[in-house]
């Protein structure tokens, strides 16, 4: 069984669907979803139609949470407001009930999945450095773990230590645990624009994190005509 693990798709279509077409290509059998499927991008709707259709496993991300929120929006930076009015404007009462019903945290066969950390997961804090990746280790239950929210690979290994590892790629060892973060599929901030996601192919106990090309220029293009702030479409090419 080999499983395809993506999340911060952020309404970009066109990143999602390069994804989902590579995980075909690579065998992948099952689909995970690591959360933020809404915000940002122009397809809020059509990124949780495809993750519907395909009735994977997934958990809920701060946008994701946000989006079906009532409450005031004034705490947020001006783009992040803009941006997340008009998400809520698009989602009808089945997109908020199906956002509203994810957990924070799942376990889909021998792997856990969570958007941000597993000790604090509704307080959407970053794990950004090998301390952060400790605390998180300290309630991971399973040998493996996928997250996203900080739209930055990363692979982080406990064993007698916890370390980020530099390869993009791990082959699971017994007595060790695996805290890995898939990247971002629509709006990756490491510097480099193309998708971000994760294969576990589970017989072979291999991770592999993949980058992928796609069509930028429609997605950017869709952003400036839905009439979003145009920097969310400039930051795309960025990868930031
Ligand atoms: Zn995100």
């Amino acid at each position: 069984m080999k499983y395809a693990i993506f999340g911060d798709i952020h309404g970009n279509l066109e990143a999602f669907q390069a994804v989902l077409g590579h995980a075909a290509q690579q065998g992948c059998t099952d689909h995970v979803c690591v959360g933020d499927i809404v915000g940002y991008g122009a397809n809020p709707r059509e990124c949780l139609d495809l993750v519907r259709q395909m009735g994977c496993p997934v958990v809920k991300g701060n946008h994701d949470e946000e989006a079906v929120l009532e409450t005031s929006l004034e705490g947020l930076n001006p783009l992040a407001r803009q941006a997340m009015e008009w998400t809520r404007a698009q989602l009808d009462p089945d997109d908020r009930a199906f956002l509203k019903s994810l957990k924070l945290v799942r376990q889909v066969r021998d792997f856990t999945i969570v958007h941000a950390t597993l000790d604090t997961p509704g307080s959407w804090t970053y794990v950004t450095n090998k301390f952060d990746a400790m605390a998180s280790f300290s309630y991971q239950f399973t040998q493996l773990c996928f997250y996203g929210h900080t739209h930055t690979p990363r692979i982080y290994v406990k064993g007698d230590t916890v370390e980020p590892l530099e390869a993009t790629s791990v082959k699971l060892e017994m007595g060790r645990k695996y805290f890995i973060n898939t990247g971002s599929a629509g709006q990756p901030r490491d510097g480099d624009w193309r998708a971000s996601y994760a294969t576990y192919d589970a017989p072979s106990q291999e991770v592999v994190i993949h980058r992928i090309e796609y069509d930028i220029q429609t997605a950017q293009d869709k952003i400036i005509d839905a009439g979003l702030p145009e920097m969310l479409a400039h930051r795309l090419s960025l990868g930031k």
